[in-house]
């Protein structure tokens, strides 16, 4: 199990979730902290989604941190 962010930019669905990792569509990286992944939306477009466990101990999840991390699946996504 993994703790999972997920961010729709096309529905605006926002989501933190314990569960596999999603079947990946496609994927992007700057090469800083965790990779932003997109996959299947219920919308029928794709969500971006980033492994959270990562931070945990790092920082707090708060809304400044979310916000954070929808900039970052905004900037990958080709949606
Ligand atoms: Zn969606």
């Amino acid at each position: 199990m993994e703790e999972i962010y997920k961010w729709c930019p096309s529905c605006n669905k926002e989501e933190i979730a314990n569960e596999k990792e999603p079947k990946i569509v496609y994927g992007g990286s700057d090469g800083f902290g965790q990779p932003v992944r997109f996959s299947e939306c219920e919308c029928g477009k794709v969500y971006g989604w980033l492994n959270i466990g990562f931070y945990r101990d790092k920082t707090e999840i708060n809304d400044g941190f979310k916000s954070y991390l929808r900039q970052r699946i905004k900037h990958y996504s080709r949606g």
